[in-house]
């Protein structure tokens, strides 16, 4: 602004001279001075020289005007990335086309656990080295390659942090001819978020009391194996599985005793099958068991198994040892069109049966072979012991 000012008394001196000298030419022309033709062209000349810079400056001032608002846009711009940049509680990077880190900001040093940004660039170099799993990295590259990535969810981690969920959002960086390129990213730190989602979801498939699934998921998951079974042609098999008189432990111990004793069941339970089994509780004392890949046989097996552990097992309850047995109806997928409310209908039918037959034991729904009899052997006769009723 001060140059603007001096431009300005400058051509107002300039003006000045000018008009002095169109007096002193006028003056000259008047007295006829020889040379008045000559001066009076000079002074025209030198007008026209003055008007030329005049113009030249005024063009130089608002050039200069407008750079200097844009270099006050510029300032406030970066004023503005920089808040950001620094206060965000994202994290924000910038690599180069090499994937190597060039800037991050505290926040993103504090969540792989370095106290600044110039700490974690000295221990991080690149950006591949945070992936936990390689192949991620190769995922990340070939979305970047596609477009821009975006709610990306990776495991990270570095030598300063566990491993953390991460949801990253990144962008290529317009290469210009002098400028960086490379890619700019944030990243938001979602463990917490999800383990929260995994817990609620646990928690919408899972029995309070016993931890096993309820009886919804457990449905869930029958009609997925069911399908499996029936494009495929394998095995499938389920039990049903009732404490006997478990009504007396109530009375006898009262509900919290009974509790228990219902906790220590479905562990018992758990561990009498494998790891691909499914065990829920279907409601009260009452738990079902999906048994995939197993035939009649196979879950026979696993039935009297659970049977003897059962049976085996001392509950330690204030006053004493509790024991219990159960009661298993078992059925096993063979006809492609029986459905899941059937399968619940024979195995039922079998549990009937095996209370009705004394408690303590396991009673197969059949179509004609297989026959459970003695306490907790399920043997191999020609006899049918289910019936739907
Ligand atoms: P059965 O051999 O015929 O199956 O006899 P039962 O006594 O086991 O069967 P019944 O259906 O007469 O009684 C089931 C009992 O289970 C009654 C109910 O109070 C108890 N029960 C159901 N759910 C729970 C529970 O969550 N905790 C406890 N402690 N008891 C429960
Ligand atoms: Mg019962
Ligand atoms: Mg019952």
């Amino acid at each position: 602004m001060v140059d603007v000012h001096m431009s300005r008394e400058v051509f107002r001196k300039e003006r000045q001279v000018l008009a002095d000298a169109g007096t002193a030419a006028l003056g000259a022309e008047k007295s006829g001075n020889p040379l008045a033709g000559a001066f009076s062209v000079l002074v025209d000349e030198y007008g026209r020289l003055l008007r030329q810079s005049r113009r030249l400056v005024t063009m130089g001032d608002r050039m200069q005007h407008a750079l200097n608002s844009l270099n006050d846009d510029l300032t406030l711009s970066e004023q503005k990335y920089r808040g950001i940049f620094e206060n965000v509680t994202e994290g924000i990077f910038w690599c180069d086309a090499n994937g190597a880190l060039v800037e991050v900001n505290p926040a993103m040093a504090v969540m792989f656990g370095f106290h600044d940004s110039e700490l974690f660039l000295e221990a991080v170099p690149d950006f591949r080295s945070l992936f936990c799993n390689p192949e991620d990295y190769e995922l990340y590259e070939t979305l970047l390659a596609a477009d821009q990535v975006r709610q990306f969810q990776v495991r990270l981690c570095s030598s300063e942090s566990g491993p953390l969920w991460a949801e990253l959002g990144a962008s290529a960086m317009q290469e210009l001819e002098d400028g960086p390129g490379g890619v700019v990213g944030v990243l938001a730190d979602v463990t917490e978020r999800k383990h929260m989602i995994e817990e609620m979801r646990r928690l919408a498939r899972t029995d309070s009391l016993t931890g096993l699934f309820n009886r919804g998921y457990f449905m869930e998951l029958t009609e997925r194996e069911l399908a499996r079974s029936r494009r495929n042609g394998g095995a499938l098999s389920m039990l049903i599985v009732d404490v006997d008189n478990f009504k007396n432990v109530n009375d006898t111990y009262g509900h919290d005793v009974g509790d228990k004793a219902l906790v220590s069941l479905s562990r018992i339970l758990r561990e009498s099958v494998r790891e691909v089994d499914a065990v829920g509780r279907f409601g009260g004392e009452e738990f079902v068991v999906l048994l995939p890949e197993a035939d009649r046989r196979d879950a026979c097996r696993v039935a009297d198994r659970i049977l003897d552990c059962v049976r085996n097992a001392k509950v330690g309850v204030s006053g004493g040892v509790l024991r219990m047995t159960v009661s298993i109806g078992l059925t096993s997928f063979e006809e492609k069109e029986e459905d899941l409310d059937r399968l619940i209908k024979y195995a039922d039918i079998a549990l009937y049966a095996a209370k009705k037959n004394g408690r303590n034991r396991v009673e197969v729904y059949r179509r004609s072979v297989c026959a459970c009899r003695e306490h907790g052997t399920c043997g191999m006769e020609d006899e049918a012991e289910g019936q739907e009723s």
